[in-house]
């Protein structure tokens, strides 16, 4: 409305600016991962702030919104400008150059959280399993502790004739099993396994077996508990990046003191990764070994980690509240925001400063803090570190769609003029 109708300078203003502001934003903020607001904090919030914002909220975009000139004297005055729906506002003074590296971070925290949605979008970093792959679920452990009898009780009694046919002479074959397949390394399925026939253990196939499944279940006897060869799988499953549960089997063998011995000896040996979970089962009688299952299924759901940025955020912030990075050979760690690098295992990559210094210990702590707050008990939960300023200047190849669009749109206008 440029008539002039109101008299009012504020009116005025917002309608002149309006008309504009609105082609301005809609021709920007289409392309844009992220939009920052900037609002005068000495003038306070006026009606051409609010109609930015209209503008924006209609667009969907990502916003901040930092209130600039903000130059110590009172850096309340920003508060107010949370009416515009968009958050805390960021007090800033680009002049005095005061408060932009929060500023920075919360706007390189919203490109990171808008990049993981623009690749998700494009079906990009799916590499790890997608989420309709039907869970790959191994039966590991040493030849004769009840691998094949725990397969069996799974499939049901029925399934055995099926899985008997001749021929089936290849080591390893997927047995579909409800929504799940599983990998068949006990040999169930090889002619001619006889009962009381003992396999020869295979590191080499029950670490390609591990390097494929989602989630594993370590079956060790009962009455020898976990023994050296038992550690060494586990060790190769968290380096394969598989989920893992132990089942102690042959447990209807055990008397109550013994099982009690055998609890307190596995607890101890499995003290050094206190996140693997342990189940007492018989697959002779069938006892524990529908809640293993239970449990492999949900090890394997929480593999994908399905967080919000926000929320991993939210937990490393907490982390380093309890118990911030150690000074190492005087220097100051900083771990400054963090988000979701993949699933299967659960992988989130922290960005900040100094970060290979970062002792192996306090990335342990981590790894528990995040397995904790997100339930992924079972999951050898990675953290990876990224040092610098600019964590997408490596990146700078990899354009998103509608920065692509934006490109094409300008060489197409360079051509044109
Ligand atoms: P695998 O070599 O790991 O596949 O072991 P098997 O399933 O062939 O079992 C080895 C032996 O242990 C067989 O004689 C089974 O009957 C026996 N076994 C398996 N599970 C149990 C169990 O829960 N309790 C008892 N008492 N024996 C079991």
């Amino acid at each position: 409305d440029l008539s002039g109708a109101s008299t009012d300078p504020a009116d005025a203003e917002a309608s002149a600016i309006g008309a504009a502001v609105r082609a301005q934003v809609e021709a920007a903020v289409d392309e844009a991962d992220a939009a920052v607001l900037v609002a005068d904090a000495r003038a306070g919030l006026t009606e051409a702030d609010r109609d930015i914002a209209r503008s924006l909220r209609r667009r969907g975009v990502r916003v901040l919104v930092a209130a600039n000139k903000v130059d110590g004297a009172d850096p309340l005055g920003a508060h107010e400008f949370a009416a515009l729906g968009f958050g805390a506002p960021w007090p800033i003074s680009a002049s005095h150059g005061r408060g932009m590296d929060a500023f920075a971070e919360a706007l390189s925290r919203q490109l990171a959280a808008a990049g993981g949605e623009a690749r998700a979008e494009s079906g990009e970093g799916e590499a790890c399993a997608g989420a309709d792959e039907r869970p790959l679920i191994a039966v590991v452990g040493r030849p004769n502790v009840g691998k094949s009898t725990l397969v069996n009780r799974w499939l049901g009694v029925d399934r055995q004739v099926v899985l008997d046919q001749p021929g089936t002479t290849r080591d390893a074959v997927d047995i579909p099993f409800g929504h799940r397949v599983l990998i068949d390394t006990a040999g169930v399925r090889r002619r001619g396994k006889t009962v009381g026939m003992v396999e020869k253990f295979s590191v080499g196939k029950t670490l390609e077996t591990l390097r494929r499944a989602h989630v594993a279940a370590l079956v060790v006897d009962g009455a020898l508990g976990v023994v050296e060869q038992d550690l060494h799988i586990l060790q190769h499953a968290a380096r394969a990046g598989t989920g893992i549960a132990v089942a102690v089997n042959k447990c209807d063998g055990l008397t109550t003191e013994a099982r009690a011995q055998a609890k307190l000896t596995v607890g101890r040996r499995l003290a050094f990764a206190p996140w693997i979970p342990v189940y007492y089962i018989s697959a002779q009688t069938g006892a524990g070994v529908a809640r293993l299952l239970t449990a492999l299924d949900g090890i394997h759901a929480a593999g994908a980690f399905d967080v919000a940025t926000a929320a991993v955020n939210r937990v490393l912030a907490e982390a380093i509240q309890a118990h911030p990075p150690p000074v190492v050979r005087s220097r100051q760690v900083k771990l400054r925001y963090a988000h979701k690098a993949g699933g299967h295992p659960p992988t989130i990559r922290i960005h900040g400063n100094q970060t290979e210094a970062l002792p192996p210990a306090y990335r342990r702590y981590l790894a528990s803090r995040f397995r904790d707050e997100f339930q992924l008990t079972g999951q050898p939960v990675r953290i990876e570190t990224t040092s610098g300023a600019n964590p997408y200047a490596a990146r700078r190849n990899e354009l998103t769609r509608r920065q692509r669009k934006r490109r094409d749109r300008v060489i197409r206008h360079r051509r044109g003029s």
